[in-house]
């Protein structure tokens, strides 16, 4: 790598689908854009640029198509990494879809004395500050993305998180209103355990990588990251450049969890620990929280099934199959803490197919109190009665 006095650009003119949409990153990058870029980073209006083919390679790109939506700047001995947003925000992720991508390159490089942004294009088209987008741009700000242009085109100011517990909390607030989403999730098994479930096909592999990195990066010695990757039909792991990355940072274990793994544990256990099962329940019912009296201690709750695993798999008339979705279906359960779904599945404490929650007869008067102490919930909140949950009610109670 030979120094340089004036600023440099490399940057692969074709992008993914370029021959395709005939539009080339040479015409997206102008002068005014990149002079500006140069300017932000540098100081200097002046630049040099090349742009190069698919086969062009160097210490810094390797002989492909545009990755990352990059450009690469030389300036002295720094090496700087640009990404560039999309030049519309259509959907929830496309606009920051390449972003993991140019992190990925990013960071594989053993160059030292190097430095990765992110510039704005065009945000006339679209809109870049969801709730999503502002929460991805946090993720950015906090692996280590300089923003060159945000303050000019954002109205909010990008903060990094400071913190998982920082992520978690912002995370929930951000995906209570989307419930269902088949998003990532990230949740706590104990103090300093913290547990992400990740569905890895499709446009969640972005979310996820980009969770797992930030997530990577704040953690303390005294904690813990497990990532379940939820694996579909399609077999789809997250993607091996993204899971070497993680690796690499070495903090999160990977568990991909697929099917085989959920027969195994549905063979050999009524309990049902299963990642699948917990992450239905958190797309479904979000955050772990007992329903019954809104304890959030995360060693305490657990996912509680109303029709339960054993029962499941006493039923005579139904197959093997259909019996494993009854277990790990979302609806077929709330959280409890470890008191009430004791209670819960020793019958003391039973919930009525309109919700309501009433106590076994028989027992002692001061247990009745001491249950009606800690039990401050009378009636379960609506988001947890859907059709299939109260179905299991009955199917419950009909054996009570
Ligand atoms: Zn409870």
């Amino acid at each position: 790598m030979t120094y340089r006095n004036i600023p440099h650009f490399t940057i692969k003119k074709n992008l993914q689908k370029s021959k395709n949409t005939g539009i080339y990153f040479s015409d997206i990058l102008n002068d005014d854009v990149l002079s500006d870029v140069c300017y932000k980073i540098t100081g200097k209006h002046d630049y040099t640029l090349n742009f190069v083919e698919n086969d062009y390679k160097d210490e810094f790109l390797s002989d492909t198509y545009n990755k990352g939506r990059l450009a690469i700047l030389q300036y002295e001995s720094t090496i700087h990494y640009i990404s560039f947003s999309e030049n519309r925000a259509n959907g929830r992720n496309s606009s920051v879809q390449s972003v993991p991508t140019a992190f990925n390159i990013f960071f594989c490089n053993s160059y030292p004395n190097k430095k990765l942004h992110y510039y704005f294009l065009d945000t006339q088209l679209g809109n870049f500050e969801t709730d999503y987008l502002i929460f991805m741009y946090r993720l950015m700000a906090t692996i280590g993305f300089n923003f060159l242009n945000a303050d000019n085109v954002l109205t909010h100011k990008i903060k990094a998180f400071s913190s998982i517990e920082d992520i978690i909390f912002n995370r929930k607030n951000n995906s209570e209103r989307n419930k269902g989403n088949n998003s990532t999730y990230i949740t706590k098994s104990g103090a300093n355990s913290i547990d992400i479930y990740g569905k890895v096909y499709g446009a969640n592999k972005y979310e996820s990588s980009m969770l797992c990195y930030a997530l990577s990066l704040l953690c303390h010695e005294h904690q813990k990251i497990t990532l379940y990757e939820i694996i579909e039909k399609d077999l789809k792991r997250l993607p091996e450049i993204s899971r070497k990355v993680i690796e690499e940072m070495g903090v999160i274990k990977i568990i991909p969890t697929d099917i085989t793994l959920e027969k195994q544990i549905f063979k050999y256990n009524d309990s049902l620990r299963s990642p699948r099962y917990i992450y239905n329940l958190l797309d479904r019912i979000g955050p772990k929280q007992c329903v019954l009296c809104e304890c959030g201690i995360p060693e305490l709750i657990q996912g509680a099934h109303i029709w339960s695993v054993s029962s499941i798999k006493k039923e005579a008339n139904m197959i093997y199959e259909e019996k494993l979705n009854h277990a790990i279906n979302g609806h077929n359960g709330l959280w409890l803490c470890e008191n009430h779904h004791k209670l819960f599945d020793e019958n003391i404490l039973m919930i009525k197919e309109n919700g309501t929650i009433y106590y076994q007869e028989k027992i002692p008067i001061e247990h009745r109190e001491f249950i009606a102490k800690i039990t401050t919930i009378g009636c379960l909140p609506e988001f947890i009665m859907s059709e299939q949950f109260v179905e299991y009610l009955w199917q419950r109670n009909k054996a009570v």
